[in-house]
């Protein structure tokens, strides 16, 4: 779709230093359950990015190393291998730690900007607020698991559980299939730890167009580095 004339409008009720700024090295989290519209945020973002001449390296986590896909492919595909929660929690700091050291740390010491479609804080939602492990224990293991890597801007895309079950239209994984109440404490969950984040943090109403979502996502960032 073509937005743009929106991001013509939005750049110019900005300052004209903003205007001509190329950000770089930024570590930007995006979260939200599944459906709520992060995958497309982040294109969003991204394209607005490099329009602008900026150098973006676009992430997900659990995956985007060999360790980390083969680990993502176990936790939401390989529903034959049980899997206790403790063991699903570890599973996705170990990918996350491979995913640190070997792409995120080295993108960002070359100036990139870090787009992640996830990151440390899901973990604590997922398999602590939702999946009933102590959400205190997972800030401390991810402390271990990041090397005290954290984001410096957190995005949550917050949607309604069913409006967001109704976006996808793929079949569902593993972790997908666990029902409302799940999902709910999930979103309750994002809601709740979100203050808890070091860096800028933002919850989006995502029951809203992706254009408009997308200008308030800008903005917030275009405050934040201005
Ligand atoms: P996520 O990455 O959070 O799972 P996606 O970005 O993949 O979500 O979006 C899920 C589905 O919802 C896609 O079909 C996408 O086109 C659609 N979608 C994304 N954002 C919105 C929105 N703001 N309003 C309506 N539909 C949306």
């Amino acid at each position: 779709m073509d937005i743009s004339w929106l991001r013509k409008k939005i750049s110019n009720l900005l300052p004209c230093n903003a205007r001509c700024r190329r950000y770089e090295s930024l570590f930007v989290v995006f979260d939200g359950i599944d459906g709520a519209g992060k995958s497309t945020q982040i294109a969003m973002l991204r394209d607005f990015l490099i329009a602008r001449g900026s150098s973006v390296f676009c992430t997900r986590d659990p995956g985007s190393t060999p360790l980390g896909d083969a680990i993502r492919e176990i936790l939401l595909h390989r529903e034959d291998i049980p899997l206790a929660m403790t063991s699903e929690m570890l599973l996705y700091m170990a990918a996350r730690a491979q995913l640190v050291d070997e792409q995120i740390r080295p993108a960002l010491e070359r100036k990139d900007i870090v787009l992640c479609d996830r990151f440390l804080l899901a973990n604590v939602v997922y398999q602590g607020c939702a999946g009933g492990l102590s959400v205190e224990t997972l800030w401390q293991v991810g402390q271990v698991a990041t090397g005290g890597l954290m984001p410096d801007v957190t995005i949550i895309l917050d949607l309604d559980v069913e409006k967001a079950a109704s976006r996808m239209q793929r079949g569902l994984d593993r972790l997908e299939k666990r029902g409302r109440d799940y999902f709910q404490r999930v979103r309750d969950g994002f809601r709740s730890q979100l203050p808890r984040c070091t860096g800028a943090t933002l919850l989006v109403d995502a029951d809203r167009s992706p254009e408009i979502i997308h200008c308030e996502i800008l903005s917030k960032i275009e405050n934040l580095l201005g």
